[in-house]
């Protein structure tokens, strides 16, 4: 596919605000996940960075924007661990608090063929007050991009989207986990960005495969200028005031979907060039959550700018 209508997109750094969790994720690798009650022997372990706040300012930071990242990590040795870890990828700390207990954390069976099972403690993230992110307004105010979603309390979301919007700086809002309850917020959000089953929950309907683009459509008189749902290996549809668009999926050998939504959120992130350019800003979201699969692990796996553009020269739309 030819990438060359994509090029635009590179080249000026955005700035891009990025509010939201912090996790370590520890991973066990095993050949089947455990019944309850059982124990059984994995093959490996490995952590990693996680967390959809700190995997979308990672992917967004490598695609080339300037990120900087807002939210809390604990007192324990994982707090600063997941400072590092964004660090070396360039996001800015200054407005990630440390905070008195434990950072969050997620503990991951994987299974081979891709099954897993997770729980979550969300531990600092759940300390992330509308204080804090009044210390982070002139960041939110300079911005060209606000991104948020819901793994910290949605009073610190509500008082990043009021400040965006004084500001007339453009809100993503990536609703996950998806609640029902976002009326207000929702009449804030410039991008909406959920997967189908998030989809649902947000609007409130059951929605069923093929059935997405009318209840895309619908959540725009909700308040986003955009929604853009997410489909796995099907890709991402775009519903704003143009109508409704598909971008198919690329074609990839997919072993871990870890992250592929949080790749493609970076990436539009980082390529938002407004609302006119959408379309192909989708393309390239499309391209980092395909390429997000073909690794394992949450922010191990999110490409960086040089593999999307080659990705983009050779790849292939299913
Ligand atoms: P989430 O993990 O939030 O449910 P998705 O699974 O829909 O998000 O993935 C986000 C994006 O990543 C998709 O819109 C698609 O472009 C890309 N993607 C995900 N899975 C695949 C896959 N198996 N092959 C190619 N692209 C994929």
């Amino acid at each position: 596919m030819n990438g060359g209508s994509l090029s635009g997109l590179e080249g000026v750094r955005s700035r891009v605000v990025v509010l939201g969790s912090m996790n370590m994720d520890l991973v066990v690798q095993v050949d089947q996940i455990p019944a309850p009650g059982e124990t059984v022997l994995g093959r490996r372990f490995f952590s990693a960075g996680g967390g959809k706040g700190a995997n979308q300012a990672v992917a967004a930071a490598r695609l080339g924007a300037r990120v900087s990242m807002v939210g809390c990590v604990g007192s324990d040795l994982y707090g600063r661990e997941l400072l590092r870890l964004v660090r070396a990828d360039g996001v800015d700390v200054r407005h990630v608090e440390r905070v008195p207990g434990a950072s969050g954390v997620a503990v991951i069976v994987v299974a081979e063929g891709g099954q897993n099972q997770i729980a979550v403690a969300p531990g600092a993230n759940w300390m992330v007050t509308p204080e804090m992110v009044s210390g982070a307004a002139l960041a939110i105010r300079r911005a060209d991009l606000l991104v948020a979603q819901l793994e910290v309390p949605l009073e610190a979301v509500v008082a990043a989207a009021r400040l965006a919007r004084e500001a007339g700086v453009p809100f993503l809002l990536n609703a996950a986990p998806a609640r029902a309850d976002l009326g207000p917020l929702l009449e804030m959000v410039t991008l909406l960005v959920v997967n189908e089953t998030e989809l649902a929950v947000v609007s409130g309907r059951p929605v069923r495969e093929g059935e997405e683009a009318a209840a895309a459509e619908a959540m725009l008189d909700r308040g986003p200028e955009a929604v853009l749902v997410t489909l796995g290996e099907r890709g991402a549809l775009v519903a704003d005031r143009r109508g409704v668009h598909m971008a198919p999926a690329f074609r990839v050998k997919a072993v871990d979907t870890t992250a592929a939504g949080d790749a493609f959120v970076g990436a539009l992130a980082a390529a938002f060039r407004g609302l006119e350019r959408l379309r192909e800003t989708v393309v390239y979201a499309c391209a980092a959550g395909a390429l997000a699969c073909t690794r394992a692990g949450a922010q191990p796996s999110l490409p960086s700018s040089d593999e999307v553009r080659r990705f983009l020269e050779n790849a292939q739309v299913l």
